[in-house]
């Protein structure tokens, strides 16, 4: 009979080690709002993240839920897939649209395992996301040695003038052209 399993059994240990892992994995079929929930999910980015180190990327995770339901996930991918915009959100939410099958993740939650660079949240605003979770701050990200806390100061508190990296503008007569060639086209797709 189970009862009589004495608890320290392996196959006990067993059972209950596959008990925890589709508890984790029933979080995705039947998602609420409350913060439990969202720590669950909190836990899978995290978990995305530090795999994500083993596999030879950088220590982020990110997933995009929508209606409660996961509709895809990203690690950071920059080094080797020789791409630096392959973040953990930028990539979840590339694969997030592929899924649905649409370019706008309006009504979607990203959550990621640190809070997302000026880019990444970018993108989220440019994807029309309804709200992003993160964990570790970008000050976590600096003690990890990475630049997030750096390109924000750069945004909000320094000159671009003072910038590693030139950006300046060339006044050409034709510059709105492009604009004017997508204002006059009557089928576009705004976004
Ligand atoms: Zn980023």
């Amino acid at each position: 009979m189970f009862r009589s399993r004495p608890a320290t059994s392996p196959a006990s240990r067993e059972n209950q080690h596959h008990t925890s892992e589709e508890t984790f994995v029933n979080t995705s079929v039947q998602p609420t709002a409350a913060p439990a929930t969202e720590r669950q999910w909190m836990d899978r980015a995290i978990d995305l993240a530090t795999t994500s180190v083993a596999g030879g990327g950088g220590p982020f995770g990110a997933l995009v839920l929508r209606g409660g339901e996961l509709v895809g996930t990203g690690n950071n991918q920059v080094t080797t897939l020789l791409d630096p915009t392959a973040h953990a959100e930028v990539t979840a939410m590339r694969h997030a649209c592929r899924e649905l099958d649409t370019f706008s993740l309006d009504g979607c939650v990203l959550v990621t395992s640190c809070e997302p660079c000026p880019m990444c949240l970018s993108s989220a605003l440019w994807a029309r996301m309804d709200r992003i979770l993160f964990s570790a701050s970008r000050d976590d990200a600096a003690y990890g040695g990475f630049d997030d806390r750096k390109f924000y100061d750069l945004f909000e508190t320094k000159p671009r003038a003072v910038w590693p990296m030139q950006v300046e503008q060339v006044d050409v007569p034709h510059r709105t052209r492009p604009f004017e060639a997508w204002l006059a086209k009557d089928d576009r797709i705004d976004y």
